[in-house]
């Protein structure tokens, strides 16, 4: 089985979302929980992770229900509103496996903004 396939719940977005570590929360609802991330790579950095154990995009693409699908990248627009980034421009991304360099086995993007962008 590949490791993707597996959801491990040793993973600290999983701890997250029990409550059993703190997060700086900024949206929350049935399919998603946004926070800040805790070393910001620009001047927003904030993520937002599903409420069902999914292990990364791919996992989550295939197998969460549509609602969840649906409902998690209207989170993420939320999100961006809530910033207030939508007029100035951000970007969102996720990492997906060792090539991509994921640290936690949990599907979340990335949004990045509040200042130009590197390319
Ligand atoms: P990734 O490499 O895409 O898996 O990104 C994981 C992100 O989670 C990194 O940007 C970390 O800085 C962030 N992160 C790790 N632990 C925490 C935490 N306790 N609270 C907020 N962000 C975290």
């Amino acid at each position: 089985m590949a490791w993707r396939e597996m959801y491990n719940k040793n993973n600290v977005f999983y701890k997250i979302l029990r409550s059993e570590i703190p997060a700086e929360v900024i949206y929350e609802d049935d399919f998603a929980l946004s926070f800040y991330d805790i070393h910001p790579r620009s001047r927003v950095h904030a993520l937002a992770i599903t409420k069902g154990l999914y292990t990364d995009f791919g996992d989550f693409t295939a197998n969460a229900s549509p609602q969840e699908v649906v409902g998690f990248f209207k989170a993420v627009l939320q999100v961006a509103n809530i910033l207030g980034v939508s007029l100035t421009g951000y970007r969102i991304f996720s990492n997906i496996g060792s090539d991509a360099g994921q640290e936690v086995p949990h599907f979340h993007m990335h949004l990045l903004g509040g200042e130009k962008l590197s390319p």
